[in-house]
């Protein structure tokens, strides 16, 4: 089975599984577990934030930012790929009360001005625009990238509108890898970050979340409160450490084979077109009559996974357990393929 559905569904390594063997491990709602602490320790330090704190999902991350940084009424202001809006059950509501202000923009990467713009002026009858929120990479736009003068302009941007700023950065390790930047340069541009270790990095479960001193104690009370306080689990700390100790720089090799996936679908009669392929995420559309529900049927035939991402369009997420003999073969199967 190769398995193009998404880089969620990958295993523990054995590296990784010798350090969770390994760990050792306290009740981490009482601040006792070592190997937690030393996560957040080095999570904090890579991005320069001064804190950060240990979530099971990068959707528990998300959703407490977004309850410390605003109150009831406000909004957040995002573009309309994001994954706060479009896949965390409208959580922003159910958590925080709060409303979303709906950007647009091409490929899911926001420009400093159109957010500087949407701020709503301070009168009664207008929810308070109190936070940005900006995905790097972006997940529904196709793996994009910002760059890091894009992200220097946001943050000054939110400073100067008084908006708070967080990154979701379920894949920031494949923007940092593609782009060149380091955490701490990215994380010197935005208030808070979320950081997925259970994407492209490998690890079996975990975000965190980093930002400064006070918003971090606010996010501890918060995940608690959404049922977060977790206790020997510096298990999965391990995988998480182990993973951006061993396994960053390695998402390379993904992003590589993304682009390889792209340059064999873009000379195939029945693709129609193919989205820009930045890092580990390929979306293209297929020419109509056929269908996704048709081609996929035909892919796992011949044991390839994929998802559905639109009318027309398909997903493919490349990742640690898709090597390269794997790619081979899909664009072996691919090219074989006629509708
Ligand atoms: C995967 C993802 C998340 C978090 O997802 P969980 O499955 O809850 O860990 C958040 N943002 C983006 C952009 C993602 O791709």
């Amino acid at each position: 089975m190769i398995n193009l559905l998404s880089d969620t569904v990958t295993k523990p390594t054995p590296g990784m599984l010798r350090a969770m063997w390994a760990a050792e491990v306290g009740d981490d709602v009482f601040r006792e577990d070592p190997t937690v602490n030393a996560l957040e320790a080095y999570v904090a330090e890579l991005t320069g934030h001064e804190a950060a704190l240990f979530c099971p999902s990068g959707t528990m991350a998300n959703q407490i930012a977004l309850k410390v940084h605003t109150r009831p009424m406000d909004e957040v202001i995002c573009d309309e790929t994001s994954h706060i809006f479009q896949y965390e059950v409208g959580g922003y509501a159910f958590h925080s009360g709060i409303g979303v202000n709906l950007l647009r923009s091409p490929n899911g990467i926001l420009e400093a001005e159109q957010i500087g713009a949407a701020v709503k002026p301070l009168y009664d009858w207008l929810p308070r625009s109190t936070l940005c929120v900006i995905e790097n990479t972006n997940n529904k736009g196709g793996g994009g990238c910002y760059s890091l003068e894009g992200l220097q302009s946001i943050g000054a941007m939110c400073r100067d509108k008084n908006l708070a700023l967080h990154l979701d950065g379920a894949r920031l390790f494949n923007a940092v890898v593609a782009r060149g930047y380091t955490p701490r340069q990215v994380g010197a541009c935005v208030d808070s970050a979320s950081l997925c270790l259970s994407k492209g990095l490998g690890a079996p479960m975990g975000t965190v979340l980093t930002g400064n001193a006070k918003f971090i104690a606010e996010a501890r009370r918060v995940r608690k409160a959404m049922g977060g306080g977790m206790r020997q689990v510096g298990y999965m700390a391990a995988a998480g450490l182990y993973a951006l100790q061993n396994q960053v720089e390695r998402l390379e090799e993904d992003h590589r084979h993304a682009r390889q996936l792209a340059e064999t679908l873009v000379e195939l009669p029945w693709v129609e077109g193919l989205r820009p392929v930045e890092t580990n995420i390929v979306i293209f559309d297929l020419k109509a009559p056929l269908t996704p529900a048709v081609f996929l049927e035909k892919l796992a035939e011949k044991g390839i996974k994929a998802s559905a991402f639109g009318p027309q369009a398909i997903r493919f997420v490349t990742h640690l357990d898709v090597p390269g003999a794997m790619i081979n073969q899909t664009v072996e199967v691919l090219r074989r393929m006629t509708f």
